[in-house]
């Protein structure tokens, strides 16, 4: 045990870099969203300013929006449409993915912004909804404070790299399947 607290003394003392971080969540387990509306919760309680853009909006409301909406440090960009793999129209989603990006982008470019997270962010760049080297572009020039939150499934190897937290969620079970029905305060 003393060993073990040496080293870890040793690795806080070197944990002394401070700067905005990028922090990517995705997999198939269910947490992604979730967890970065927890993070947040947690900017908030130290009255820190956030953005949050939700690409894939569906069209059911979830509760932080509805929380977050009352908060005046949160601002918010939702993609105004439903989910992409349901629409028959590439061009319609193409271009309101172009929309919110462009809002994505002056959050990215505002040093006043502590953290923006891009919810559901892998699914543009899969899609090529949005151009990949355009997105991470603008990640990487964004305030040396700003932190990242960017969730969604399959992220991609240009993803992995630039994070500096990667955490892939894992579906082991999820209450869905045994065909329960998407829970108010914890799924959406
Ligand atoms: P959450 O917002 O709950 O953290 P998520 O962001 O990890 O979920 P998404 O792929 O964005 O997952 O899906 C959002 C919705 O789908 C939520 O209602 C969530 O409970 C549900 N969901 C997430 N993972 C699974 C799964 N493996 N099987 C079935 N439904 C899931
Ligand atoms: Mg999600």
């Amino acid at each position: 045990m003393q060993r073990k607290k040496a080293h870890i003394d040793l690795r806080i003392e070197n944990a002394n870099i401070n700067r905005g971080i990028i922090v990517l969540l995705t997999g198939n387990g269910k947490g992604k969203s979730s967890s970065a509306m927890g993070m947040v919760c947690r900017a908030l309680g130290y009255d820190m300013q956030v953005a949050i853009v939700k690409f894939l909006k569906g069209v059911q409301e979830t509760g932080e929006d509805i929380f977050f909406a009352q908060q005046s440090n949160v601002r918010t960009a939702f993609m105004q449409t439903g989910f992409t793999w349901d629409t028959q129209d590439r061009q319609y989603d193409s271009k309101k993915a172009a929309e919110t990006w462009l809002v994505a982008e002056k959050y990215l470019a505002d040093d006043s912004i502590n953290l923006v997270v891009l919810d559901e962010l892998t699914y543009m760049l899969n899609y090529k909804y949005l151009d990949e080297k355009s997105v991470i572009s603008a990640i990487l020039a964004r305030p040396k404070n700003q932190h990242i939150i960017i969730t969604g499934r399959a992220a991609g190897e240009s993803l992995i790299k630039i994070s500096d937290t990667v955490s892939i969620l894992k579906d082991q079970k999820h209450a869905f399947k045994a065909n329960i029905k998407a829970q108010k305060g914890i799924d959406l």
